[in-house]
């Protein structure tokens, strides 16, 4: 008789979307005549920019012909892709990755998913609180924590890296010693970022403890200050200890192209064994590569033109999200991220639940967000903006929000 991953009766629910989808649908019900105005979203909203939509193009033509069509890709990703990564996103910063320590996949979120496969399911995770929920799920799903405690909303056998105004959503080293720790930065949900003298913190404990770091830089593109770490590579020692993710998604608009790649330096190891072999063949075994019009697409993000033209939209939802964090804290709120993110993170006013709040602002102003408490019972008390939007509906949302 077939039985099933008893660990999948673990997960709790995804209710966060969908709840806020059901509210939202609802509230249109009552109110057909009401301009909701989505500031919830994490997906991109500008078109692909026209140095992708040429390479796009080009490869298509060569896939239709004879003598250039391409098949199955390379497992680790075609080289002009590889190269030009290594090159711009790493040697550029002074970050010694070769080519062949990229590894080319269709996004951050599969690899962030899948990365725990390559650990023994004795090994013991850390993750943020608030948190992007795939670090978390996919180990409960492998059998790496215990149940889920209802009353503390944490699963057992897991550290909580709590992420506060104080510590600027930025975790205090724990004291009990995890094994694999997830870190995001820039991070999603808060917009935070970290300094490179508290990543190197960071990187010293997981050296002197043999524990493995699991970078989300999924962010990064959206970094703008000069002392904020694009990878965990620019710090001392990090090769001997983390595993960078890396996405196209948010950087170029690729959410619905998937392209992304994660970086496992040669020199990496867990209790004495190397980890490159191991993805190589997970990589080999369960994944057939992204596909070759997509890493044609991706690599003319690296050209002039490119780079100039992603630059341009990244600028724009950068501006989205000065107006609606200068905005907010002109009107009185506590206001967090905006500045090297995607993502704003306020305070609820009046010590508000997140819910309460998000009811209070789809009822009053017609304005959708995402209440902070969906990622974690750290993100209570909090709300979450995006910069994905229009302008306009940003400089709109801000009016109506001033005039409450
Ligand atoms: N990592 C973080 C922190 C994210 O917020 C997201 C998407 O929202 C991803 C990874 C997923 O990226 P991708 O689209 O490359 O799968």
């Amino acid at each position: 008789m077939a039985t099933i991953n008893r660990n999948y009766l673990k997960l709790q629910g995804s209710y966060l979307f969908s709840t806020i989808a059901k509210k939202v649908s609802a509230y249109s019900a009552e109110h057909p005549e009401a301009d909701i105005i989505r500031l919830g979203i994490g997906d991109v909203t500008k078109p692909l920019c026209p140095a992708v939509i040429d390479a796009l193009h080009k490869s298509v033509d060569e896939m239709g012909s004879a003598d250039s069509f391409k098949g199955y890709a390379p497992d680790l990703g075609y080289e002009f892709l590889r190269n030009v990564i290594a090159e711009k996103d790493f040697h550029d910063r002074g970050c010694d990755i070769a080519a062949d320590e990229i590894f080319v996949s269709d996004g951050a979120k599969s690899d962030c998913g899948a990365i725990q496969e390559i650990f023994g399911l004795d090994n013991k995770i850390a993750v943020c609180d608030p948190v992007y929920p795939v670090y978390v799920d996919s180990n409960v799903m492998a059998g790496r924590t215990g149940e889920y405690d209802k009353g503390l909303q944490r699963f057992k056998d897991v550290v909580y890296l709590p992420c506060t105004r104080d510590n600027g959503f930025v975790p205090e080293i724990p004291e009990e010693v995890p094994d694999l720790i997830y870190l995001c930065y820039p991070n999603n949900p808060t917009g935070a970022v970290i300094k490179k003298v508290e990543l190197q913190k960071w990187v010293d404990f997981a050296l002197k403890n043999g524990s493995i770091i699991l970078y989300d830089a999924a962010y990064e593109a959206f970094i703008t200050e000069g002392d904020v770490p694009h990878s965990i590579y620019e710090c001392e020692g990090a090769k001997a200890c983390a595993i960078e993710f890396r996405s196209f998604s948010k950087t170029a608009g690729f959410t619905g192209l998937r392209l992304g790649y994660t970086v496992i330096p040669k020199e990496l190891k867990a209790g004495g064994e190397e980890l490159w072999p191991l993805w190589a063949r997970r990589h080999g075994t369960r994944y057939n590569g992204a596909p070759y019009i997509v890493q044609r697409a991706g690599e003319a993000i690296y050209t002039d033109e490119g780079r100039a033209q992603v630059r341009e939209q990244i600028a724009g939802y950068l501006e989205n999200a000065r107006i609606i964090s200068e905005g907010l804290s002109g009107a009185g709120y506590e206001v967090y991220g905006g500045v090297n993110a995607p993502y704003i993170w306020m305070k609820t006013p009046d010590g508000m639940s997140s819910w309460d709040f998000f009811d209070y602002l789809l009822e009053k102003v017609q304005i959708v967000g995402t209440p902070g408490s969906g990622f974690g019972p750290g993100g209570e008390g909090y709300f979450r903006l995006t910069a994905f939007g229009s302008r306009e509906n940003s400089l709109r949302a801000i009016e109506r929000i001033q005039r409450l």
